[in-house]
């Protein structure tokens, strides 16, 4: 027996020196992981059109992008396709205004000619993918300015009617006071022209319309004199602002261009920036901002002022005073030829910056600055800068946001890019938008879509004119976007409204990617699993192989959601977490079966007792790991059926009590850490429902049949529901039904792609229908067979199911989000 207890002590501490070097070798492993980070090639490209516009926050697949250079071109693109048409001019909007998912992007920037010119009646006819700065280098020669623009000059003339802009001028309202007709092509592709004297319905629609009515192509603008400009500023207490306003300058002819800066956080004190007409010698000679420009300093300025309160401070009281001490005189050209690239082009994946507007009668000036404040202060807001404008009444776009005359809040802030961030962003939005509604006033449309419907209807009361129009116009809805696939009533908006409101529904689509390498996790015990049951020797099993599948996959789906989609830490964390604690488990067992497994086996004539149960236990753990978390897994169940449900004592007797010990330390060390990891982690599977929602097309009545955990939300009508399925395994297994049933699937969790893998034999080359194929992953065992990943519309996932059984291909997994 002392023999035995010594040989025991012995193989202990022979198990720990090895666990030392598992170690040791695991250090040197993570080193080598990331280096080589990065290293693997990619072999499949996701989304071929993908519009986003400067947040980047919104990256929307398009099925085609065209860049007409005539009408015809225009016309056939709308009468030769079938489906949703978004018009893009400069793509600055930032909430997905010039794009719908799997739609055509008629991309307007390549239709930029000035059509004819009469410098002496002061108008331009332009095509409308023109930007500012292109008709500024036209005209400017004769010594003509654009009459009303945005305060960069980087906007198409299209784009900018469409929202219906303003700038900061004094004496003027939206852009729409500066046109005189407009020619647009409708969607039966009818070309026809629109002004306050013809068309009224077409010109005070499609002006401020959002491409919802038609692409304008052509449009005749007033111009105005180029004249010098003095800036003149002085700073005052925000209470002092409406009568210093009313009395030196709204009536004020010799002001061109006025703002009033609002610093933050304190939003007490605001600096007055006004451009006077002037004959004083110039102090700048360019007649245009040079478009080589450097921007260098400028950003870095924002962002430093932005970075903290003192930085604030500093911007408030140091940088500004210095920057205003000079007297400046340039051309109004110059003045108005600001270029967007002096906000910077950094990275925006993890942290971006992004406008909202707010328009309040003037008369209520005063009564809205606390309630802005009291929401900047509550919501933690990183205001960078309010600006205010002004406005005088719109003549008759039926879009007005300014239906009286207004002072117009610009709030640049910046956001970060996670899901949560976004919902920070859009409550304290909503929280302002019911402000300025308390004060009878509007926000603005071409920002990020965060009102809710009520809002949008409360805030732009002639709503229906429009609608009526494009209904009358666009009968099938052709001119689409995420503007108005949200606010547009028709039962897609309904069903948007209705899934938007559904707490947790929507989903990152990266996380359709970043679960692959997760899901590793689970096929591998499977395979694992198989392995013993066939009978193979534990020792074989490719752990060093396993790691490295593991960290390829992970390195895969990285290079496809990098420039994709936002930064998402919270699951890059946990695949960390997983992958460095699977990592070490790994280099541990195969050092531990390489040497004393190994050498346990060699002494034993036949499986043990020990070795059946490991091997039950794994199997049971590959099971549950597809339905469950893995740490609800009972790991201390079979630490205790180790030592009594095997006898102590019986043939093979090393190997037996190895075997124990063995199944001691994996399940007592991983019992633990399950309660650890279950306590308190947030692993995907945590914070859900353990639910997927859907939309589907399908009849309600034969989904019982298909599958009873379908569940359906809410029935919009004709086929349309709202659905939920169990997550993860049950997901998988039901999709197939789904798909051999008929049912069409719209949107999963709010995303249109999705991955699926496959296991096929390695000689047969098969794919399904409709699915795109990504790269290969090795299935471990049982040899010679390989994993395919795909990503799939979600339109097309009922295609590429369906022939999978059609081609005996096996579909393995289909990763929800
Ligand atoms: C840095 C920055 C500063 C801004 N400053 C101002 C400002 O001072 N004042 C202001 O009012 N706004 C401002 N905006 C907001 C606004 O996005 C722009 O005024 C305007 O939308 C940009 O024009 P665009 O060509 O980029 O339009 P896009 O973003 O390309 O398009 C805007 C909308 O117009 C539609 N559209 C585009 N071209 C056509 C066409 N030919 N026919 C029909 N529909 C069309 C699109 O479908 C979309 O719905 C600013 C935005 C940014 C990013």
């Amino acid at each position: 027996m002392g023999g035995i207890i010594k040989k025991i002590g012995r193989i202990l501490r022979k198990s720990l020196r090895y666990l030392a070097y598992a170690l040791g070798f695991y250090a040197v492993l993570i080193a080598i992981i990331v280096w080589r980070s990065g290293d693997d090639e990619y072999q499949g490209q996701l989304h071929e059109n993908v519009v986003n516009d400067i947040t980047e926050l919104n990256p929307i697949p398009m099925t085609r992008i065209m860049a007409p250079r005539s009408v015809d071109e225009i016309v056939a693109a709308i009468q030769t396709s079938s489906g949703p048409v978004s018009i893009g001019g400069g793509r600055y909007s930032m909430g997905g205004q010039t794009a719908i998912d799997n739609g055509l992007q008629i991309d307007m920037r390549d239709y930029d000619q000035v059509v004819s010119f009469r410098p002496e009646y002061h108008e331009v006819t332009v095509q409308s993918g023109i930007s500012w700065r292109e008709l500024q280098e036209y005209i400017d020669p004769h010594d003509l300015s654009v009459k009303i623009m945005q305060t960069y000059a980087n906007f198409s003339v299209g784009g900018s009617l469409s929202v219906n802009v303003h700038g900061r001028y004094i004496g003027h309202g939206p852009v729409i006071s500066s046109v005189k007709s407009i020619q647009l092509v409708l969607a039966d592709g009818t070309v026809t022209d629109a002004s306050p004297e013809e068309n009224q319905e077409l010109f005070y629609s499609a002006i401020g319309g959002y491409g919802g009515i038609g692409v304008i192509t052509e449009v005749t603008l007033e111009l105005a004199k180029n004249e010098k400009v003095g800036r003149r500023t002085e700073t005052m207490p925000i209470t002092e602002y409406g009568k210093h306003f009313a009395e030196n300058v709204r009536d004020n002819d010799q002001v061109v261009f006025h703002n009033a800066d609002i610093y933050p956080p304190d939003f007490e004190e605001l600096r007055d920036v006004s451009w006077y007409i002037t004959d004083e010698p110039l102090t700048i000679e360019d007649r245009i901002i040079a478009t080589d420009d450097n921007y260098f300093l400028l950003p870095k300025m924002v962002k430093f002022s932005n970075s903290s309160s003192f930085g604030k401070w500093v911007r408030s009281s140091i940088i500004d005073p210095i920057y205003y001490s000079s007297d400046r005189v340039a051309w109004r050209n110059w003045e108005a030829s600001y270029d967007v690239r002096e906000l910077g082009e950094e990275d925006r994946s993890k942290m971006t910056w992004v406008l909202q507007e707010y328009f309040i009668p003037v008369e209520n000036f005063d009564t809205f600055v606390p309630k802005m404040r009291a929401i900047f202060k509550e919501h933690e807001v990183d205001v960078v800068n309010v600006s205010i404008r002004h406005a005088l009444p719109d003549p008759g776009s039926y879009l007005a946001w300014a239906r009286k005359e207004v002072f117009a809040f610009v709030v640049y802030h910046s956001q970060g890019t996670t899901n949560q961030d976004k919902e920070e962003v859009a409550t304290w939005t909503r929280a302002m938008i019911d402000a300025i509604i308390s004060e009878d006033g509007a926000y603005y449309l071409p920002y990020q879509p965060h009102a809710t419907v009520k809002q949008f209807r409360a805030a732009y009361p002639n709503a229906d004119k429009y609608f009526a129009v494009k209904h009358a116009v666009d009968p099938d809805n052709r001119f689409q976007n995420k503007l108005w696939e949200k606010y547009y009533p028709s039962k897609k908006s309904q069903i948007r409204e209705y899934l938007d409101s559904l707490d947790g529904y929507k989903k990152g689509e990266e996380q359709t990617f970043l679960t692959l390498p997760e899901w590793y996790l689970v096929f591998n015990p499977n395979e694992y699993a198989d392995f013993l049951e066939r009978g193979n020797n534990p020792s074989d099993f490719p752990f060093f192989s396993s790691i490295d599948e593991y960290w390829a996959l992970y390195d895969r789906v990285n290079v496809l959601v990098d420039d994709l989609y936002p930064a998402n830490f919270e699951y890059q964390t946990m695949l960390w977490v997983i992958g460095v604690s699977t990592t070490a488990e790994f280099v541990a067992k195969g050092a531990y079966e390489n040497t004393i497994g190994r050498f346990t086996r060699w002494t034993a004539s036949e499986d043990t007792p020990e070795d059946f149960l490991i091997q039950e236990a794994h199997r049971a753990y590959g099971d549950l790991i597809f339905v469950e978390p893995w740490y609800k897994f009972p790991f201390w169940d079979y630490v205790q059926r180790a030592w009594g449900d095997t006898p102590f004592f019986g043939a093979n007797f090393i190997r037996k009590l190895e075997r124990k010990v063995l199944a001691t330390l994996e399940f007592g060390f991983k019992s633990t850490y399950a309660k650890i990891i279950g306590f308190g982690a947030q692993t995907a599977f945590e914070g859900s429902d353990g639910l997927v929602t859907m939309h589907i097309v399908a009849d309600a009545d034969s989904l019982p049949a298909i599958d009873p955990r379908i569940r359906v939300l809410r029935d919009f009508g004709e086929g349309d529901l709202i659905v939920t399925l169990p997550r993860w395994g049950g997901f998988t297994e039901i999709m197939p039904k789904l798909a051999a049933s008929g049912v069409e699937f719209v949107e999963i969790s709010g995303n249109d792609e999705i991955l699926i893998t496959t296991v096929e034999d390695q000689v047969l080359a098969l794919r399904p229908d409709k699915a795109r194929f990504l790269f290969k992953s090795m299935v471990i065992s049982p040899v010679g067979k390989k994993r395919s990943v795909y990503v799939v519309r979600i339109e097309d996932l009922k295609e590429a199911l369906n022939s999978l059984n059609t081609r005996n291909i096996t579909l393995e997994h289909v990763f929800d989000f």
